[in-house]
């Protein structure tokens, strides 16, 4: 493999200064008026149309995309810096999270013309919410074994299979859908489409999964025959492993992926400023700050190298498994420190946050890929596997 030029340039510029003096005036603002309620992994579970909507509204989505489709041909470390401000404060970015971090991308790598325009600017105005519908009830880590079908008939498809763990799902205007259209001959990557369907769509029933905590934030599909035009088609057919593989090296490589937990970290260093005495929580947060720097370099890294052009789908993978874990260690640094019942219902923040955080662990290191098939790319990606 080839190795980028190292190494990345992790500085923010002053442009990025400006821009999250403007972010942080508007959470505030957002916050003093009751715009939203902070939460703890916000961008899996804070859904909120309104406040992706004043996102939108504010050139703060797609900002990377260019201005004909929407966006602000804004620099990847800016995007970076709106994107940090809002997972710090837990604002709620659920609705939009998948359309503005993958799904507009690559309608705009590989879409017509015809998709780009009418796909793009509305997810650009925070009005164009996607499910990805990529894992079933027996692929997950072994993507290219999808058995979804989907079928030929004159000028369109037809879907018939199911779809598990699809993220608002039940929220979405459209679906990015994993299918097998051909067996590939015999290479099970090669006979894959992604086709995207609007919603809602006849034959397909939405079901929902519930989380640890009784939320409903994702959903089981079930597709029966439901209908796709050859137009909604993306990239054209068997391209689908190439835009699936490019599209998980955009989801593995921001900052959710180490400040799901953030904002309880906030809680605990206030909860420690009130017992000064005790030395065990000022050092327990000491590590645990000075980790998160270390990842926050990493990822900003990561953009700086998507900046220059480059797919740095290892270096996200690196960050990504070292990320999640900081996630569940924080919250269990929490539970160790601080004696408390964690309640969803609390109102005392700390505890409340402490439930948010705990009951979403197990979720950290699975989604967008285990921890275990990230280690295996970072080894190909070495060369020692
Ligand atoms: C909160 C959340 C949201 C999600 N949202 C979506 C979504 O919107 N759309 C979507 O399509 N999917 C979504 N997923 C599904 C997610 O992508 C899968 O859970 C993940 O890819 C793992 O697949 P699996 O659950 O089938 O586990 P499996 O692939 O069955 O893995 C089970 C275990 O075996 C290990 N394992 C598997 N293969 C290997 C190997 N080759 N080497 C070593 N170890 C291995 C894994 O690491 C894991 O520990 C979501 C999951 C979660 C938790």
């Amino acid at each position: 493999m080839k190795f980028p030029r190292l190494p990345a340039d992790n500085r923010l510029d002053a442009a990025c200064r400006v821009l999250r003096a403007e972010v942080r005036e508007f959470l505030r603002q957002e916050l003093a008026t009751g715009g939203f309620e902070p939460e703890c992994d916000s961008w899996l579970r804070g859904f909120n149309r309104e406040f992706t909507r004043k996102l939108g509204m504010r050139g703060w989505l797609g900002m990377t995309w260019p201005l004909r489709y929407g966006g602000q041909e804004r620099s990847q470390r800016e995007r970076y810096v709106v994107i940090e401000e809002l997972l710090a404060v837990g604002a709620p970015v659920a609705g939009h999270w998948i359309a503005e971090r993958q799904v507009g991308s690559s309608i705009l790598r590989h879409g017509t013309e015809d998709q780009k325009q009418r796909l793009v600017p509305p997810i650009a105005r925070g009005e164009s919410i996607f499910g990805a519908c990529y894992s079933e009830p027996d692929v997950g880590s072994d993507l290219a074994s999808v058995k979804a079908r989907a079928v030929r008939i004159d000028g369109a498809w037809k879907i018939t299979g199911t779809k598990v763990w699809t993220s608002q799902g039940h929220n979405a205007d459209h679906l990015f859908v994993l299918c097998r259209t051909s067996d590939g001959e015999g290479v099970k990557h090669r006979g894959l489409s992604m086709l995207i369907v609007a919603m809602p769509a006849r034959g397909l029933t939405v079901r929902p999964i519930r989380l640890l905590t009784g939320e409903h934030h994702f959903n089981e599909m079930i597709f029966d025959d439901v209908e796709v035009p050859d137009s909604m088609v993306l990239g054209g057919e068997g391209e689908g492993w190439k835009i699936v593989t490019g599209d998980l090296a955009m989801e593995r490589s921001g900052p959710e992926r180490f400040m799901s937990t953030l904002p309880l970290l906030g809680e605990m260093i206030r909860k420690a400023r009130a017992m000064p005495e005790d030395p065990r929580a000022q050092i327990a947060i000491g590590e645990l700050v000075s980790r998160f720097w270390t990842l926050r370099s990493m990822s900003i890294g990561v953009a700086a190298l998507m900046e220059q052009g480059y797919e740095p789908s290892v270096e996200a993978a690196l960050v990504k498994d070292l990320g999640t874990r900081f996630e569940g260690d924080l919250a269990q640094a929490a539970r160790l420190l601080f004696p408390m019942i964690p309640s969803l219902d609390s109102d005392d923040r700390f505890e409340n946050f402490a439930a948010q955080a705990i009951l979403h662990t197990p979720a950290y290191t699975l989604r967008g890929g285990t921890n275990e098939i990230l280690r295996g790319i970072v080894a190909r990606g070495l060369g020692v596997r």
